[in-house]
């Protein structure tokens, strides 16, 4: 309960942005206070132990400021989740739709192996789409889903509902 209060003191609510009648969580205040981003950072490592992942992948581009010092953190190796066309090996490519138009996110197809247990992390919970997304790649990448952790979940947009058939009893960490 401390570390929910101290987190969530640190998120920022920016009204219209990026378009009228959203309200965007910031982030950024988090980052800049050690004693914050460092509790998450724990927070997160704490989880990759508890769900007995031997990978953490992050998803671009605030997952991976929260998944890196994690993974360090927790010992086991960072695997970036990139959008289309950043990789510059071979990769898997998983599409998914937005509010307008389409998405595509990328892994590399040599980062997971069979065996592999993964802790996927990101920074915010909207309507599920990305998460939906990245865990289906993980699978095809040979590897298992260990868990979903992400800093914020924004429960009235029911990102949880939509990911109960990908992630298939796996758990799903809010912090
Ligand atoms: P979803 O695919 O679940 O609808 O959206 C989640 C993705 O969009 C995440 O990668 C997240 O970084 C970003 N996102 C959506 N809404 C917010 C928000 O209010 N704050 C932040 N920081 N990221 C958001």
């Amino acid at each position: 309960a401390a570390l929910r209060e101290l987190l969530l003191g640190r998120i920022t609510d920016v009204p219209d942005y990026p378009q009228p009648g959203v309200v965007f969580k910031d982030i950024t205040p988090l980052l800049a206070d050690p004693d914050a981003f460092g509790a998450l950072t724990d927070a997160l490592a704490e989880l990759c132990v508890r769900h007995r992942a031997d990978k953490i992948a992050g998803l671009e581009a605030r997952g991976f400021i929260l998944a890196a010092p994690a993974a360090v953190r927790a010992g086991v190796g960072f695997v970036p989740v990139r959008k289309a066309g950043k990789l510059p090996g071979a990769t898997l490519g998983q599409t998914y739709d937005l509010e307008y138009g389409r998405a595509e996110i990328e892994i590399h197809a040599d980062a997971l192996e069979p065996g592999d247990r993964v802790l996927v992390i990101d920074d915010v919970l909207a309507t599920g789409g990305t998460a939906d997304a990245s865990l289906q790649l993980v699978r095809r990448a040979g590897a298992e889903v260990a868990g979903l952790a992400v800093l914020m979940e924004l429960g009235f947009l029911e990102g949880r509902k939509r990911l109960e058939a990908t992630l298939k009893g796996a758990p799903l960490e809010a912090l």
